[in-house]
């Protein structure tokens, strides 16, 4: 059998497993490049279970390019609440009012125009522009790293530019150009449901006769990372600060995380620190100046909130004032009753709904 044979039958395989064995989703079998863009981008950093909730929602408010073109950005964020990685959101939105100005609110067909728009990459355009119009450009995210590196044994790591260089281009000399959609479709599921991480169930898997990884019982050692990734500790001092009825926000701006969302004063520290410690900072002096009496308790402490590449430590304090102070004026001052109308991280989010009932007290 020549490569290309070989090629031919792989995919072939793929197909029709995926025929008998996907998943039936919400946004599966829709040709709509908005429906899709969408599934894509909330997909991505979150689970398929996880979401899609949130993309109904997201979907049923913004049906379209148009709709969400037209949304302010606090609501477009307050629908993704609890998402994370807010800035797909920001750039959904950044993308959508894109479209409009640039090609008059209908969906870009060229690869080009899609990759284009802010916050779509490659992975992203090839999805949009193959299932939407069967255009043959290979997907290839981490599933489909993880299946081609077991089945053709690739020992360079997936993690490196060599990586995917190597892995794009083995994904293109796979796809089938007549069925580019649903090919790029059944090798996603096949790493979702069936080449999993952790034991794959090999014993049932269609490409089980040509899989290199799995006929010399080297599975667990596909794919191959480099791993040089750090991971970096936080110290995030939260102050739920109350005065007659009233707290006070901030918005989080600049290129760290969370940008545009909603938040408590913060103290972010280089070390974990206690209250004594705490008080003693610049920041707190500023922020509580003239003030002789506070009554002050933690209502959660030292939460671990683990993101991408960094790990939180969380403190919420609670602290009841008898005067405001000319530091609060640079703070958003708002009524507590109100405070689940505004966007939130979900470290933030699970604080209040934690102190559900209690919070008004
Ligand atoms: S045989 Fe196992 S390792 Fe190979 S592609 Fe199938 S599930 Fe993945």
């Amino acid at each position: 059998m020549s490569k290309l044979e070989k090629d031919l039958e792989i995919s072939r395989l793929l197909r029709e497993w995926y025929q008998l064995y996907k998943r039936e989703l919400p946004w599966r079998n829709s040709s709509d490049p908005y429906i899709i863009w969408i599934s894509e981008i909330i997909l991505q950093q979150t689970r398929v279970v996880q979401g899609m909730d949130y993309f109904l929602r997201f979907t049923e408010r913004f049906p379209n390019v148009q709709s969400l073109a037209k949304a302010d950005e606090d609501e477009v964020l307050k629908y993704w609440q609890g998402l994370g990685y807010y800035s797909r959101a920001r750039n959904l939105h950044t993308a959508a009012k894109d479209i409009v100005s640039r090609f008059g609110g209908i969906f870009p067909q060229k690869y080009e125009d899609v990759i284009s728009l802010k916050g779509v990459g490659e992975y992203t355009a090839a999805a949009i522009v193959s299932f939407a119009w069967n255009q043959p450009y290979p997907v290839v995210d981490g599933n489909v790293f993880r299946v081609l590196s077991r089945l053709f044994a690739i020992d360079i790591p997936i993690d490196t530019t060599n990586g995917k260089k190597a892995f794009t281009e083995l994904a293109e000399s796979l796809l089938n150009p007549k069925y580019a959609g649903l090919h790029n479709q059944a090798i996603m599921e096949l790493g979702a449901l069936q080449c999993v991480p952790q034991n794959p169930d090999c014993g049932v898997c269609p490409l089980k006769e040509r899989c290199l990884a799995y006929n010399s019982g080297k599975v667990h050692n596909y794919p191959i990372k480099q791993n040089k990734t750090k991971t970096r500790n936080r110290y995030f001092h939260y102050l739920y600060i109350i005065y007659k009825g009233k707290t006070w926000l901030s918005r989080r701006k600049g290129k760290d995380i969370w940008e545009g969302l909603y938040e408590f004063p913060l103290i972010e520290t280089e070390q974990a620190m206690n209250f004594v410690e705490l008080q003693k900072t610049n920041q707190f002096q500023s922020f509580f100046k003239g003030i002789e009496n506070m009554n002050v308790s933690i209502d959660l402490a030292n939460v671990k909130h683990v993101l991408s590449h960094q790990i939180l430590y969380a403190t919420f304090y609670r602290i009841e004032i008898e005067q405001e102070t000319n530091a609060l004026q640079s703070f958003l001052s708002i009524s507590i009753k109100d405070i689940e109308k505004y966007a939130v991280p979900r470290l933030v989010h699970i604080y209040l709904e934690k102190m559900r009932g209690n919070l008004f007290e």
